[in-house]
């Protein structure tokens, strides 16, 4: 059997090194938000355009700070551009849910059939994340700092 840890350390390097979505837009129209994790000196900076209709047009990364923060911010990036912002946040619950149910199961044990029915893709690869929790944070960071600019964004709209 391939080594999956393995896999998932190529998945996430590949993401580090490659940033996808990286870069600035102009504000406005797009919205900055920026995220930061004193634990380990993460800053994730977040430029989100979301359309009239709740669709995110485009997004892009900047910031700097850890392999888990950047790659993970990366993968967001990736999952979440071009989606509605109602699916942008079902991602954001599936991933969070992820890092939560390993959590609770650290030393084993195959948590899928728990998982909501959301396909993760690359962010699977995150998961060995867990078993070091103190990297929690910096796998969170990019999604938490997305939930907060779609919450301006709507506060903004009402
Ligand atoms: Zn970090």
């Amino acid at each position: 059997m391939p080594d999956l840890e393995d896999l998932y350390r190529e998945i996430i390097l590949d993401h580090y090194r490659s940033p996808r979505n990286r870069g600035e837009l102009a504000t406005p129209p797009a919205h900055r938000v920026e995220g930061f994790n004193p634990l380990c000196g993460d800053e994730v900076v977040v430029y989100l355009d979301v359309d009239e209709d709740g669709k995110v047009r485009d997004l892009k990364i900047s910031g700097q700070g850890c392999s888990i923060s950047q790659s993970s911010a990366s993968m967001m990036s990736a999952a979440v551009n071009g989606k509605s912002v109602d699916e942008a946040r079902e991602l954001t619950r599936a991933f969070k849910t992820m890092m939560s149910i390993h959590e609770q199961e650290i030393g084993g044990g195959d948590a899928d059939q728990d998982a909501p029915e959301v396909n993760l893709g690359d962010l699977a690869a995150l998961r060995g994340v867990v078993k070091f929790p103190v990297r929690i944070k910096c796998a969170t960071l990019s999604w938490n700092t997305l939930t907060q600019g779609l919450d301006e964004i709507e506060a903004a709209r009402t």
